[in-house]
């Protein structure tokens, strides 16, 4: 998995998944664009890429603006004057039973999780039409086929990732554009640390441990690689075996 010279773009880059997304990127070679809506967060973790000998550049990215991905894709074509690999990582979660969930609890995590996800890979598709080439991968989750107890706005907005996925795969093949997702099981980061030990139960996970965010990190790089360059339309669970049984 080399990506010496690609130029990565991943949103959410300040901590969790995305901050292992960008810094094993940059471990593989390439130089990465870190956005989050928390700019201080994605610098810190740009100053990380640099240590590791990369370039990059932190810049405030709110997925439920569609302003900032015009901006966003702007200053990195100024920076690099390219760019190879877009992830859609940025996420959140909101949680209520069904019959207690607001309308805003709902939209807000629908608007951020996938909207964002849509206005990203629209963004991404923009640029990497006009070079024919580029990869996309989008952060979905075990729970969108699964489903999610007291999740319902989450999971729900995870599922429509895979469709959009499948969709963007289907429109950008012919311009030799790969977009896939990944689905990861139970990862401990700060979005999951107050979830309830019942998900946590190592007894759930055949590799009987939770997941750690480089066990996703490495997925993202494997899809972001050449070795990958058949593979598109796919939904890459990262369980260690979680959910194998039920569907
Ligand atoms: P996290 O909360 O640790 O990190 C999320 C990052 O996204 C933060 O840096 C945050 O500032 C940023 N962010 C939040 N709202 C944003 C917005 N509106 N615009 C831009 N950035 C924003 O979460 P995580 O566990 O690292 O999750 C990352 C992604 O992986 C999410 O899409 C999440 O749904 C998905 N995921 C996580 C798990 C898990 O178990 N941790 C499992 C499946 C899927």
């Amino acid at each position: 998995m080399d990506l010496t010279n690609r130029v990565a773009l991943v949103t959410g880059g300040g901590r969790g998944l995305g901050k292992a997304i960008c810094l094993i990127f940059a471990e593989k070679g390439a130089d990465v664009v870190i956005t989050d809506v928390d700019p201080a967060m994605a610098e810190k973790t740009a100053a990380e890429v640099r240590k590791k000998g990369r370039k990059s550049v932190a810049l405030k990215l709110d997925v439920s603006e569609p302003r900032d991905f015009d901006e966003a894709a702007d200053a990195t074509l100024k920076a690099f004057g390219r760019l190879d690999i877009w992830v859609n990582n940025a996420g959140i979660g909101s949680r209520a039973m069904l019959d207690e969930m607001t309308v805003e609890q709902w939209d807000r995590v629908v608007d951020v999780n996938l909207r964002g996800t849509f206005l990203g890979t629209r963004a991404a598709a923009r640029i990497m039409k006009t070079r024919k080439s580029g990869r996309i991968i989008n952060m979905s989750s075990r729970a969108g086929k699964g489903g999610s107890y007291g999740h319902i706005n989450y999971a729900s907005s995870k599922a429509g990732i895979i469709a959009l996925t499948k969709s963007a795969a289907r429109e950008l093949g012919g311009f030799n554009i790969t977009v896939n997702a990944l689905l990861p099981g139970f990862i401990e980061t700060d979005l999951t640390k107050n979830l309830t030990n019942e998900i946590k139960r190592p007894d759930q996970i055949v590799l009987g441990r939770p997941g750690r965010p480089e066990d996703v990190a490495y997925a993202a790089a494997f899809l972001a690689s050449d070795e990958a360059e058949w593979i598109t339309g796919i939904c890459l669970e990262v369980t260690g075996g979680t959910g194998m049984f039920s569907g």
